[in-house]
């Protein structure tokens, strides 16, 4: 990343440390160092059913973001306050004892701020497709360093309207940037494809959350996916898990402290069977649940006792 870390669209052009203690003030709004820090690493069965399958993804939960999103349910490793560093040879241990428990895949929650060190974890194929699971703001050039590392993208398209982008998550241009993102990836990847045994091979997934009062945004995000993809391009994840979490509370942003209704549910639902999308997901009514929300203890990050430490 050289000197100073423009990885993302934020641009910070911040000089993050090679390694950092957590609790320092560390520079860049996404708030870790270079090193990858790592929450949790594990077989997680709640990704779409393409990606899950009956096995589990293998997850490796990055700590930081480049966001600060008010309801974020990640809100302890997102503003990069848990979790532990690791070298990229740990990171690539990892990803081959997560296949050894019969991961389907390698899911890489929020890996931007660590390009670097992931892309040097990615050195060699691995026997299993690798995922990049983003909240879509992304680089373009940033993303076109990962041009044949990356099977399979999944990446949220969170608003459409930057205001609300403002409001909840803090940056001006998420639509602009999430689209030339979503773009990109799309022209990595090419039209989805599916195996015979009902797993994503390589493909993008486009997931958008439904978030409370909000019905009209989402509609423009699934006619913006609508107008841009032709059928068997992309899938599309409609998701109503959304629960009040982080920032949100009766004093702060009181119109996101509920839950969706279900009659907002059904408005974007009919919108989205009215349009051309015709690959995807929708999220039934039991997501909406705190268990499914991984513990981010550093599970899984450290080498089994026994195994060589790097
Ligand atoms: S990766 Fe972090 S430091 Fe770098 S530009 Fe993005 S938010 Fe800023």
């Amino acid at each position: 990343m050289g000197e100073f870390c423009d990885l993302c669209p934020r641009r910070c052009h911040a000089r993050r440390p090679v390694s950092g203690t957590f609790g320092e003030k560390i520079p860049g709004v996404c708030g870790v160092p270079q090193n990858p820090v790592v929450a949790r690493a594990g077989l997680h069965f709640w990704e779409e059913p393409v990606i899950s399958g009956t096995r589990g993804a293998g997850t490796v939960f990055f700590s930081g973001c480049n966001l600060r999103c008010v309801f974020c349910q990640n809100y302890g490793i997102s503003t990069g306050g848990s979790g532990i560093e690791v070298t990229p040879e740990r990171l690539r241990e990892i990803y081959f004892e997560l296949i050894g428990r019969g991961a389907h895949n390698i899911d890489l929650v929020t890996p931007q701020h660590f390009s670097d060190a992931v892309l040097t974890s990615l050195e060699g194929e691995l026997p299993v497709p690798v995922v990049y699971n983003t909240n879509g703001y992304d680089a373009v050039d940033t993303l076109q360093r990962f041009e044949g590392k990356i099977q399979i993208y999944l990446p949220d398209f969170k608003y459409f309207d930057n205001a609300l982008a403002f409001r909840y998550s803090g940056v001006k241009d998420y639509r602009e940037r999430a689209a030339e993102a979503v773009m990109e990836m799309f022209r990595q990847t090419g039209p989805y494809e599916i195996g015979p045994d009902g797993l994503l091979k390589k493909g993008v997934v486009i997931r958008h959350l439904l978030l409370p009062g909000h019905v009209a945004d989402t509609i423009q995000v699934i006619h913006f996916v609508a107008e841009h993809f032709k059928p068997g391009d992309i899938m599309f994840s409609l998701m109503r898990q959304y629960m009040p979490f982080g920032r949100v509370s009766e004093t702060e942003f009181p119109e996101l402290n509920r839950r969706v209704t279900y009659r907002e549910y059904c408005r974007v639902k009919a919108a989205l069977l009215d349009s051309s999308i015709t690959d995807g997901y929708f999220q039934g009514g039991g997501a909406s649940r705190a268990e499914f929300i991984p513990v981010f203890d550093g599970t899984g990050v450290e080498a089994p006792q026994g195994a060589a430490q790097i």
